[in-house]
């Protein structure tokens, strides 16, 4: 399959109104440039695009609609530093210039949602991370060690601070840096959508099936029309390799996220004083948090390689994992579950950069994707058009090689059964 196929709907897009889809693709068509994937990367390359040559025609494709798909899936952080497990206290210059770059980006993001008007609770509220054991500490302060080394902000809490503002004490210890925002991802990415310039095409609910060399350009062919282009860029994170690029070092991994319905006031009143707050793991197969502004808790956790776990495994894996950390919440059941993917590589670096004449690529997010999709998208076009760009797999990696199948399945199974093991009291 070319293309995500959820078997749940996006819980976030669930909340929004119903949003008319553009309309498909129905005939053939020959553009200048044609993006593949209207996520944080596609949207932010075909805008950058306009702005770099206006006359040009630019394509759009989805497999999906904005809100329901995979942009719109994920917990709503949108960091503007550089996440834990990328972050190198002795690496701080090149630390910086990514943390600058991100920050950057965090306010034209910031800024086109404010210019759309639409309602998306957008707030600089910061993140917790927090271990519950021995493993979680290690990681934690080495987090820590870069915060220091960066100069940048951040406070420390105890097991009874982290109590008394989150309700929960499952951790031991915690950070937090108030360099985050939290937002409703299904609601932001409608907002950015909303935000193409007219004159860009926008094609949902079609698949790009195949890709082929074209005179001139590439050729992409959807369900009920093909379209020819000068330049094609894949945005389609994971799925890029479905389209023969990046398959020796990208996976598909998914994650999975439940979301209450809006708590009563006296569970409210145990879930801690801070009433808009998210929390990231410190450990990989740790579980994310986030009270909503609104008042839901919302939990994202467990991977499946390759697959979705099926509806049930996905609430019952979920529900104790929140049970752990919130006894009272024990008899709540979930309003939402879904599932999303992410474009993983082995050593976290990108994959990006014109992959064959022509075609460039921008994936391997690697469970940090808004902002940094939305930055490598943009510098992704100025490459394209020949301009000095920042040398992005210096600052923020270089996808590196996985081994084929099926040595590469057995390898995740075992690393994965390995740090489910060490990292079993952070889960
Ligand atoms: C549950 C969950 C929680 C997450 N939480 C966070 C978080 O809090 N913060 C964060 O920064 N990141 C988070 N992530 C990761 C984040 O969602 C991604 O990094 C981000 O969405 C990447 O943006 P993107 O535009 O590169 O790719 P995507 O968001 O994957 O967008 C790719 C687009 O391409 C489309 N597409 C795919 N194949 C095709 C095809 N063949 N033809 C046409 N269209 C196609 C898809 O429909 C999709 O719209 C999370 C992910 C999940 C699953």
């Amino acid at each position: 399959m070319t293309y995500p196929r959820y078997q749940l709907d996006c819980g976030w897009n669930a909340l929004l109104p119903r949003r008319e889809a553009n309309p498909s693709l129905q005939h053939d068509i020959e553009v200048d440039v044609a993006i593949v994937g209207a996520g944080w990367t596609g949207i932010a390359a075909a805008k950058r695009w306009h702005e770099l040559a206006p006359t040009d025609a630019i394509t759009l494709l989805d497999s999906s609609e904005i809100g329901e798909g995979n942009p719109g899936r994920n917990s709503g952080f949108l960091l503007q530093i550089a996440l834990a497990e990328d972050a190198n206290p002795k690496q701080i210059e090149r630390m910086a210039q990514c943390n600058e770059l991100s920050g950057e980006t965090m306010a034209q993001i910031v800024a086109e949602v404010q210019q759309s008007g639409h309602q998306v609770d957008l707030q600089r509220a910061g993140t917790y991370r927090a271990a519950a054991s021995r493993i979680g500490l290690k990681s934690l302060n080495k987090y820590r060690a870069f915060l220091e080394a960066a100069r940048l902000p951040f406070e420390e809490l105890n097991r009874h601070a982290l109590r008394e503002r989150l309700g929960s004490d499952f951790y031991q210890q915690g950070l937090y840096s108030p360099d985050c925002y939290l937002a409703q991802p299904a609601a932001v990415i409608r907002a950015l959508a909303a935000q193409l310039p007219n004159d860009i095409q926008l094609y949902e609910n079609t698949p790009a099936l195949s890709l082929k060399n074209a005179p001139g350009g590439w050729r992409v062919t959807t369900p009920n029309g093909n379209v020819t282009c000068r330049k094609l860029m894949l945005a389609n994170n994971a799925f890029s390799k479905e389209l023969g690029v990046g398959g020796s070092r990208l996976v598909a991994m998914y994650t999975f996220a439940g979301l209450t319905p809006v708590l009563g006031d006296e569970q409210l009143a145990g879930l801690g004083t801070d009433t808009n707050w998210g929390l990231l793991p410190t450990h990989r197969l740790g579980s994310t948090l986030r009270r909503t502004a609104d008042g839901r808790l919302l939990i994202r956790s467990m991977y499946g390689y390759e697959k979705e776990h099926s509806q049930h495994r996905i609430e019952a894996e979920l529900a104790k994992r929140v049970r752990r950390r919130f006894p009272a919440l024990a008899n709540t059941e979930f309003e939402h579950v879904w599932g999303g993917a992410v474009g993983f590589t082995l050593n976290g670096g990108a994959l990006w950069g014109e992959a064959k004449p022509g075609l460039f690529v921008s994936a391997g997010c690697n469970g940090g994707g808004t902002v940094k999709g939305t930055l490598l998208g943009r510098l992704l076009v100025d490459k394209a058009h020949g301009m000095n760009v920042p040398d992005v797999p210096k600052l923020f990696g270089r996808a590196s090689w996985m081994p084929p199948e099926p040595l590469r399945t057995i390898g995740f199974h075992i690393a994965s059964t390995v740090e489910s093991w060490h990292g079993r009291h952070e889960l």
